[in-house]
């Protein structure tokens, strides 16, 4: 594949999941692996639905993915191009205007499915002859707009699927401009992507129909078919439909959960694939190993867990450099001797930033430790200078004079020292912590 430009094409409707996430990522590998074109297109003409705040989240979540596009376009600004087309579409006779309320449409269909026939849609409208319309016209009525389409079977190979076959004769022909003047998806899509010169169009499997009606629209203007390639849904582990019920996670819950944008990354490029999940430290290495052959028909198993597991596994390798990156609030406390301590101790990238608020703040808290058994350990808290070898020393005198042993040894001082049961090994934190920040804290100040 040569420079192939392709698009991410979301409404702004609600926030990115998982799921678009995915899409996203694909359209972006596919553009990346050919020195291509990775065009975001805000598909907002429902004006309603479309809320700008989720306009700001999506280009945000996709900047925290690391899915840099190279130009961006609102649909709501592009109205003049559609309507040229609508134009050039209705001279060839190919769009015709309707006057159905939604109840008669609604009858129609009813009326239908009891007789067991599909709910298509009758075409009534493109029986009315040129004075009738008219004269609907003169008594104010507005009309809506569908596309004719062919009663063709229209054929495509898909990058995924394989071959694939619409039957436009059981679909509807589909509603192109609403009555209130707003266009629907469809036209202004294919309109865009002839603008753009999209080559590929990667999306859901929910769309493949779609697929097969733009097929038509692109020949009725007289364009070149993009590649398409129709992805598998997403589905929770045990193969349910994706909800917000079972796993949906907005990119916004992933990234609050303190989750590496590259164990989202990593994880979309492989489930649904005949490839091993694997965790890549970045999109280059993601892009030279991705093949969109490797993607398969069957669902795409998401999995938290999976995610968790990738996300610990990839922060606890990084570097100081790497996680520097990756981590927003940082102060003095944070540099590669902290990172050394805890990082085989971290899963989420939140858990670095509990760290750094760990060694900063005063531990709050009740532990219920004796406090005499704090006392003893004040006093033969070894004098600075410390080294690596200070919290053995200390420990074992601690041990020597309070008869304890094990857990019940250390268990009170990991308490008051960190807030926590769990944690970095004990001999490098007070290395972090120092003698006054140690002691402060075993006074339980
Ligand atoms: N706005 C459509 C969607 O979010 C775009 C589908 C497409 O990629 O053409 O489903």
């Amino acid at each position: 594949m040569n420079n192939s430009i392709t698009r991410f094409a979301p409404s702004p409707s609600g926030l990115l999941h998982v799921g678009n996430a995915r899409t996203a990522l694909l359209n972006f590998l596919v553009s990346k692996r050919s020195n291509g074109k990775f065009i975001l297109r805000i598909d907002d003409t429902d004006q309603e639905r479309s809320k700008n705040k989720y306009i700001d989240s999506i280009k945000e979540n996709l900047n925290w993915l690391g899915l840099k596009y190279d130009e961006c376009y609102q649909q709501s600004n592009r109205i003049k191009l559609y309507d040229e087309a609508f134009d050039i579409l209705k001279a060839k006779g190919l769009i015709y205007p309707c006057f159905e309320t939604p109840d008669e449409l609604d009858k129609k269909r009813k009326r239908l499915i009891t007789r067991r026939m599909p709910p298509v849609y009758d075409r009534a409208a493109l029986k009315l002859e040129q004075d009738e319309i008219k004269s609907l016209l003169d008594s104010g009525k507005k009309p809506y707009w569908r596309f004719k389409l062919s009663s063709k079977k229209v054929k495509f190979e898909d990058l995924i699927r394989g071959d694939i076959n619409v039957d436009l004769a059981a679909q509807s022909d589909p509603v192109i401009k609403r009555e209130d003047g707003n266009y629907l998806y469809n036209l202004p899509s294919v309109v865009d992507d002839i603008d753009m010169s999209i080559t590929h169009i990667i999306r859901g499997e929910d769309h493949i129909t779609n697929s097969g009606i733009q097929i038509e629209i692109f020949n009725a203007l007289d364009a070149n078919i993009p590649i398409f390639g129709h992805n598998s849904l997403l589905v929770s582990e045990n193969g349910e439909p994706f909800s917000k019920r079972n796993a949906a996670a907005s990119i916004e819950q992933l990234k609050e959960k303190g989750i590496d944008p590259n164990a989202v990354n990593s994880l979309n490029a492989s489930i649904g694939s005949s490839v091993d999940i694997e965790a890549y430290e970045s999109l280059d290495l993601l892009a030279d190993k991705f093949e969109i052959s490797s993607l398969s028909k069957s669902p795409a198993r998401y999995s938290n867990n999976q995610l968790d597991k990738l996300n610990s596994q990839l922060i606890s390798n990084y570097n100081f450099d790497q996680i520097s990156q990756l981590i927003k609030d940082k102060n003095n406390i944070f540099d590669e001797e902290f990172w050394d301590c805890i990082k085989q101790n971290i899963s989420t990238l939140s858990e670095v930033s509990d760290w750094i608020r760990i060694l900063n703040e005063p531990i709050k808290g009740d532990f219920n430790v004796e406090e005499n058994f704090l006392i003893v350990a004040q006093d033969l808290l070894p004098n600075e200078p410390w080294d690596l070898k200070t919290w053995d020393e200390w420990i074992s005198k601690l041990k020597e004079k309070t008869q304890k042993k094990g857990k019940e040894l250390f268990m009170p001082i990991r308490l008051v020292l960190t807030g926590k049961k769990n944690g970095p090994e004990l001999n490098k934190l007070i290395l972090l912590m120092g003698y006054n920040k140690v002691m402060d804290r075993l006074k339980r100040k």
